[in-house]
């Protein structure tokens, strides 16, 4: 079994409007965007990047916005759902507040005892806040105020057909079984950085999802550093995954695999950080490139990336 992974590192997903995804994670959520730059693969798409103040692994929601995309149809074989972390006492607060913003389907409901609220992103995506205590440090800079701000992922589902698998290969790489109810089954692992819980929800007849927008396209896990991720993916090989090969994401180096019920993992490194190109005073505000894409910055800033008004 593994001892290098920490919980979650980010959680990527795929929207339809950068000003509609901006607008819902910073202005409704409170997030602070701590980066804005491309998709490293697709450079005319943006990749923007919310979180806690500088970006802390276990609080990154991350999004690839092309324009106009059709929504994903949610199914089996994808991340459901991310929830992050709240204060107790604190969903009559983000009730009212998303209620204000208009947001879609907002329900009260309880798993393993946890008050919890569901509700919709801008393009269907599936999310819930879940009271917990939590001794991260929120971002407060977007007008929430510490009593109810977001102290990070707490969870993500995986809805499946079958967890056997799954189960199998989060328990390799340090996770436990630590409860059961209805079609769930929850796994925490205890070495986190308080984004500590992955549940399986078991559909064995539901249809295979189609990713669009509103979709989860990875789910990324936080190991320290390089040596961690090198160990971690050897482990991997060794035991006859198809890993790909260390990739430099600027603000951290990544290495993916499929797995068996259909999600793609990243495991992903702590360093070097999002403040790594610009103060944290001013972290998220101007469109950083990777040096590969540096000289195609006038035509994508015209072109192809649309403005973002904050
Ligand atoms: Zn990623």
């Amino acid at each position: 079994m593994l001892n290098q992974i920490n919980g979650l590192h980010h959680v990527t997903s795929l929207a339809s409007g950068a000003q509609s995804n901006n607008d819902f994670f910073t202005k409704t959520l409170g997030l602070r965007r701590v980066k804005k730059t491309v998709n490293f693969d697709a450079p005319e798409v943006y990749h923007l990047y919310y979180g806690d103040e500088l970006g802390t692994p276990g609080s990154v929601m991350t999004y690839f916005p092309f324009p106009g995309a059709r929504r994903g149809r949610p199914g089996a074989g994808e991340v459901s759902m991310t929830t992050f972390a709240v204060p107790k006492g604190s969903l009559p607060f983000w009730a009212d507040r998303l209620a204000t913003f208009d947001v879609k389907n907002i329900k009260p409901e309880t798993r393993f005892g946890e008050n919890r609220l569901r509700f919709e992103g801008p393009d269907g995506d599936g999310f819930a806040l879940v009271e917990t205590d939590d001794a991260r440090a929120p971002w407060d800079g977007e007008g929430v105020s510490a009593d109810y701000a977001i102290r990070g992922f707490h969870s993500a589902d995986m809805r499946l057909r079958d967890a056997g698998a799954s189960a199998e290969l989060l328990r390799f790489m340090g996770y436990e079984q630590i409860a059961a109810e209805g079609d769930i089954i929850r796994f925490h692992i205890a070495s986190g950085n308080g984004a500590d819980v992955i549940d399986i929800e078991t559909l064995p007849g539901a249809s295979s999802a189609q990713q669009g927008a509103g979709s989860v396209h990875h789910l990324a896990f936080s190991v320290t550093d390089r040596a961690a991720q090198l160990e971690v993916r050897k482990a991997l090989l060794d035991t006859g995954w198809q890993v790909t090969p260390v990739i430099d994401r600027d603000y951290f180096w990544a290495i993916y695999f499929r797995t068996p019920g259909g999600v793609l993992f990243e495991i992903a490194t702590n360093e070097p950080g999002f403040d790594r190109d610009e103060d944290s005073a001013h972290l998220g505000q101007a469109l950083k490139l990777p040096s590969q894409h540096e000289h195609l910055r006038q035509t994508l800033e015209e072109r192809y990336l649309e403005p973002i008004l904050d």
